[in-house]
């Protein structure tokens, strides 16, 4: 058995792979929730939604949120009636979003998870990070604004100083899960915003340090993929680079995957993970995701 800690971009590309080679019923995927708020009156889960649609191969590949080829019916309506939504949410998405706020009344986020991967027929199970809802705030030039405000707000984006968020309990499955499994992957993932509120729940970093953990580097050379993890590793006085990565997880992690472009950071990455394998992690097409799923899960296939 697996387990993946996910937020919603660099991993799910990589679980696309996986999902070619590994047995998806032995798979089990922690996924971030920090982000999860409401907008107009649902219940959104970003990451978890984005994680069961690539399960379920219905996923948007160019924007990796929501589904693909969705209309925007209701979401043009709003528009017209002069009540834009501040996120913008499909018409299929936004009816798994309703039923997930409808199931809220009665269950938690892990038992709603539940309920609806099986109904999309996906065999992983899906761990929400923790079932609590998390405060997160954006410290900036320009004041605190939330996780979505600094997102979706204007470009250029104030300058980030801090990134606090509130403590949540790990849901059930979170600690036996990564008891349990042959190999952690800890994917390309925001380490900031995707990850790091993952491991910081108490007991986490303790199952952690007894696994067999191997992470995927999302930056490559001094800048992220894509997304704003370079602002906050900045912010909380990391270094922008692989190395800066291997820095966050350096307590417990085994192995370290990075660029065949930061072949120069392998010396110096070594000195705080044992291993650090080097090879192509640009993920642009099922080719490359399949390959270094190969990679990442060579002691298993
Ligand atoms: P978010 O929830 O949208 O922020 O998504 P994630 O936390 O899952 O991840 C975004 C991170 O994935 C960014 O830091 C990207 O640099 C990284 N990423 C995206 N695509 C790739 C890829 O193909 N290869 C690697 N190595 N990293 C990637």
């Amino acid at each position: 058995m697996i387990t993946i800690l996910s937020g919603g971009t660099g991993t799910p590309k990589l679980i696309q792979g996986i999902k070619r080679i590994y047995n998806e019923s032995k798979t089990k995927v922690i996924v971030n929730t920090l982000e999860n708020d409401y907008f107009s009156g649902v219940y959104v889960a970003a990451d978890i939604d984005t994680v069961m649609y690539t399960f379920a191969d219905l996923i948007n590949p160019e924007t990796f949120y929501g589904i693909k080829n969705d209309t925007f019916i209701t979401n043009e309506e709003l528009a017209r009636l002069n009540s834009p939504e501040l996120l913008k949410i499909g018409d299929k998405d936004r009816a798994l979003k309703i039923q997930k706020t409808r199931l809220l009344k009665n269950h938690n986020l892990s038992e709603v998870v539940d309920i609806q991967r099986k109904k999309l027929n996906i065999k992983s199970k899906i761990i929400p990070m923790s079932n609590e809802n998390s405060e997160v705030k954006i410290v900036t030039d320009i004041g605190d604004l939330t996780f979505h405000d600094f997102l979706i707000g204007e470009n250029p984006k104030p300058k980030v100083k801090n990134i606090i968020f509130s403590k949540v309990k790990p849901s059930n499955e979170v600690i036996s899960s990564i008891e349990e499994s042959e190999l952690v992957i800890i994917g390309p993932s925001n380490p900031i915003t995707s990850i790091l509120p993952i491991i910081s729940m108490d007991g986490v970093k303790e199952a952690l340090k007894k696994a067999n953990v191997i992470a995927i580097s999302p930056i490559i050379g001094k800048i992220p993929v894509s997304g704003p993890a370079a602002v906050f590793m900045n912010a909380l006085g990391y270094e922008v680079s692989s190395y800066g990565v291997a820095s966050i997880y350096s307590d417990f992690l085994n192995k370290i995957i990075i660029d065949k472009k930061d072949i120069s950071e392998k010396k110096r990455i070594e000195e705080i993970i044992d291993y650090v394998e080097i090879i192509n992690t640009e993920m642009i097409d099922i080719n490359t995701k399949v390959e270094l799923a190969k990679i990442v899960l060579k002691e298993l296939i």
